[in-house]
C-alpha cells in the first residue's frame, strides 16, 4: 500500500518536477516556517519632498533573512506568500512593526508619515471591512493619527475584485489613510481607475525613470505621465532616482516627491534615525537639489 502511494506520487512528480518547482516548493516550506519563526525584519527607504529636501515619508520593505538561504528578495517570496496566504499573517507582522517603529520617530521629534505595501489578497475580503478594521485598530493599539500612514498599491490589484477592493479603499481613504497607486505605467488597466479609485498620490515605476535621460521616448513617457498627474491633481513620486541628471530632469518637470538610491538606499530603523539626524547629510541633498532647480 505503503509502496503504491509512493510509486504514485513518484510518477506523478519525476517527469514534470523541474529544478525550478523544487526551488518553489522549497521556499514554500521555508516561508511557512519563517513566519512561524519570525524570519523577518522591515528596512525603510527615504522619499525625499523635492522642493525641500526634507524627509517626507519612509516606505517599509520586507526583509526575509533564511538561515541557510540567506536574503530572499520580495520580489520572489511575495507572489507566493500572496498565493498561500501567508500575506495576511505577514501583512499584520509588517503593519505593527512599522507602526511600533513610527511611534518611535515621532516620540523623538522626526514626524513622518510611513508607506506601506499592500497586497490584493489582503484588501479583498468579501466586505472589505477586515482590512479596514485592521489598520484602525493598529493606529489606535500604536497611538498614530490615520494621516501619517499610507498604503501602497498596484494597478493589478484593482483589476483583480474591483467592487470589494473599492469599497475597502474608499474606507481607509475616508479614515484618512493616503492610497499611493505603485509601479504606475506597468500594469495594462483602463485609465478611468484614476478617477473611479480615491487615490492619493502615483508613484511612477523605476523602469520608466532607468532611461528618462538617455532615451527619448522614455523622456517623454514620463513628461506625459507628469502632465497628466498635474491635470488630475494627483502628486507624483518618481521611484528608482539613481543620477543627478534623473534628479534635475524629473524636478524641472515638477516631480513632487523622489526615492531611490541617489538619496538613499532602504535603511535598518537604525541607519535611518542616523541619516535624519544627520543634518549635514540632509542639507548636502537640499542645497545641492535647491541649487540645481
Ligand atoms: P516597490 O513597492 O515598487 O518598492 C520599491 C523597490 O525598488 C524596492 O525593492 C527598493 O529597494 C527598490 N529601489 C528603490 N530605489 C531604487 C534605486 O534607486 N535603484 C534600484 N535598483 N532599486 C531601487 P525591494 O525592497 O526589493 O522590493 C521589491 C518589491 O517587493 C516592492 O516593490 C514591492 O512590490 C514588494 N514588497 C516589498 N516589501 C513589501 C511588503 O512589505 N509588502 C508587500 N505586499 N510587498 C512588498
Ligand atoms: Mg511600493
Ligand atoms: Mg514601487
Ligand atoms: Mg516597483
Amino acid at each position: 500500500q505503503a509502496k503504491h502511494d509512493g510509486r504514485a506520487h513518484f510518477q506523478y512528480f519525476a517527469p514534470e518536477m523541474n529544478v525550478e518547482m523544487l526551488a518553489r516548493v522549497q521556499l514554500e516550506h521555508r516561508l511557512r516556517k519563517a513566519v512561524i519563526k519570525s524570519e523577518f525584519y522591515l528596512d525603510y527607504q527615504p522619499i525625499i519632498d523635492m522642493q525641500t529636501g526634507a524627509v517626507s515619508s519612509v516606505e517599509a520593505l520586507i526583509r526575509w533573512r533564511d538561515p541557510e538561504l540567506g536574503i530572499v528578495s520580495p520580489e520572489l517570496f511575495i507572489p507566493i506568500a500572496e498565493e498561500t496566504g501567508l500575506i495576511e499573517p505577514l501583512g499584520e507582522w509588517i503593519l505593527n512593526q512599522a507602526l511600533a517603529d513610527l511611534a518611535q520617530w515621532h516620540a523623538q521629534g522626526h514626524l513622518l508619515n510611513l508607506a506601506i505595501n499592500v497586497s490584493g489578497r489582503q484588501c479583498i475580503h468579501p466586505t472589505g471591512s477586515d482590512f479596514y478594521q485592521l489598520l484602525r485598530s493598529a493606529l489606535t493599539r500604536h497611538n498614530i493619527a490615520p494621516n501619517y500612514l499610507h498604503i501602497e498599491i498596484t494597478e493589478s490589484m484593482l483589476i483583480d475584485d474591483t467592487p470589494h477592493c473599492l469599497k475597502a479603499l474608499k474606507a481607509i481613504r475616508e479614515l484618512g489613510i493616503d492610497i499611493y497607486l505603485d509601479d504606475f505605467g506597468t500594469g495594462y488597466s483602463a485609465l478611468s481607475y484614476l478617477s473611479q479609485f480615491p487615490i492619493s498620490v502615483i508613484k511612477i515605476d523605476k523602469s520608466f525613470i532607468d532611461n528618462a535621460t538617455s532615451n527619448q521616448s522614455d523622456a517623454k513617457l514620463v513628461k506625459a505621465i507628469i502632465m497628466m498627474g498635474q491635470s488630475l491633481e494627483l502628486p507624483l513620486v518618481a521611484e528608482g532616482i539613481e543620477t543627478e541628471a534623473q534628479w534635475q530632469f524629473l524636478q524641472a518637470l515638477g516631480c513632487h516627491y523622489a526615492q531611490g538610491y541617489l538619496m538613499s538606499k532602504p535603511l535598518s530603523n537604525h541607519n535611518l534615525i542616523a541619516f535624519l539626524n544627520n543634518e549635514t547629510a540632509i542639507n548636502r541633498i537640499v542645497n545641492r537639489k535647491a541649487l540645481s532647480a
